[in-house]
């Protein structure tokens, strides 16, 4: 079967086209002029959904050499997500689904972050173990089937993707900073600087407690990490600091992020005693924690999964990854499904 897949979750249009399990495009746009406000503007982001996902369609279906009449079903980001976002995506969905008389699958996002490992021809055995990390969730899945998943842990407070953007932010890089942390991490010095490891009960994380001691640090220069009403710099002594120290200072703050995932993954997988590991998500393409994972997996015995880039942050393919296998199991929307913010569908 030919699924055309659309995700319009949060601030990326994107198109794809599946046939039997093979992701022949994955089309994604990109919407840019979040970056000037330091974060999504819901408004604009819906907005910028309605101009795009025509033509993010139609290149999606030229990619892959097909065209309306040879889908056999249409799919969608359900959940979760913006409302104002997922609304342009179900309604164009459902509108092409009206008039193909082709049949709806609806798909929940975080699942589907998930089932990216199963785009690759190499894919993990069931049970497998997956970190979800992304801009709104943290999560570790146990996936006992591609539809049957339970969440065993995630984060009480931030996610991993929100605690890498907001640590950039206070470092004064652009949104979203998780990318630029990895780049300047590259160059610098992960154990220059020693950030705490918060407490959070079993498996799940929390992520708060890091960006305020980062915030403390860098409003002390780097002198000490006590919080003091008082902060002895000045705005101009705190701006060299960062100038001069910011490859360290990512580093370091990136290796903290990434222990702080890697020891509560770990944990969970040898209490499962799993044997495949995957990560899923946004965070998942930063270069630190795909190479902390691999050797992971190698001082274990576990085999690991990383998607390609393309399927780690916002992307149909993934939406239409898992379509193909409620389509499978033959697990139709009906049209007056409607989206929603949080939840499951
Ligand atoms: P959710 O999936 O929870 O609804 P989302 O869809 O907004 O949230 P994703 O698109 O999956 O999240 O991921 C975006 C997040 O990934 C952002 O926080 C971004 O900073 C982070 N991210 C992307 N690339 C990297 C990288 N190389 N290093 C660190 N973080 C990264
Ligand atoms: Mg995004
Ligand atoms: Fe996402």
């Amino acid at each position: 079967p030919t699924i055309l897949a659309i995700e319009s979750s949060c601030d990326e249009t994107s198109a794809a086209i599946c046939v039997d399990g093979e992701i022949l495009s994955n089309n994604i746009a990109t919407q840019a002029m979040h970056a000037q406000y330091g974060g999504v503007i819901p408004e604009l982001a819906s907005r910028a959904h309605l101009q795009n996902i025509v033509p993010v369609v139609d290149v999606a279906l030229q990619k892959a050499g097909k065209g309306l009449q040879d889908l056999d079903a249409i799919a969608f980001t359900q959940s979760p997500g913006l409302i104002g976002s997922l609304l342009v995506g179900a309604e164009f969905a459902k509108s092409l689904s009206l008039a193909l008389h082709k049949p709806l699958i609806a798909v929940n996002h975080m699942q589907a972050h998930v089932l990216a490992n199963l785009i690759p021809e190499r894919k993990p055995s069931f049970p497998f173990l997956c970190l979800t990390v992304s801009g709104g969730h943290t999560q570790i899945v146990l996936c006992k089937a591609p539809l049957q998943m339970e969440i065993i842990g995630e984060t009480i407070d931030d996610a991993a993707g929100e605690a890498f953007d907001k640590c950039a932010k206070l470092l004064g890089l652009p949104y979203p900073g998780g990318p630029l942390i990895d780049k300047y991490a590259k160059e610098g010095n992960p154990d220059r600087f020693q950030f705490p490891e918060p407490k959070a009960q079993g498996y799940n994380f929390s992520f708060s407690g890091l960006k305020t001691a980062i915030l403390y640090f860098l409003m002390n220069a780097g002198k000490s990490q006590v919080y003091k009403e008082d902060f002895a710099t000045t705005d101009e002594e705190r701006k060299q600091f960062i100038d001069s120290n910011l490859a360290d200072i990512c580093a370091s703050v990136q290796k903290r992020i990434i222990t702080i995932l890697l020891n509560k993954f770990s944990k969970a997988a040898k209490d499962l005693d799993v044997k495949d590991i995957c990560i899923a998500g946004g965070v998942s393409a930063n270069s630190g924690l795909r190479k902390a994972f691999t050797e992971l997996g190698e001082k274990n015995n576990w085999n690991t999964f990383i998607p390609e880039f393309q399927y780690c942050t916002d992307n149909a393919g993934m939406i239409a990854i898992t379509a193909y296998y409620k389509l499978l199991d033959q697990k139709f929307a009906s049209l007056d499904i409607q989206p929603a913010a949080r939840g499951f569908e």
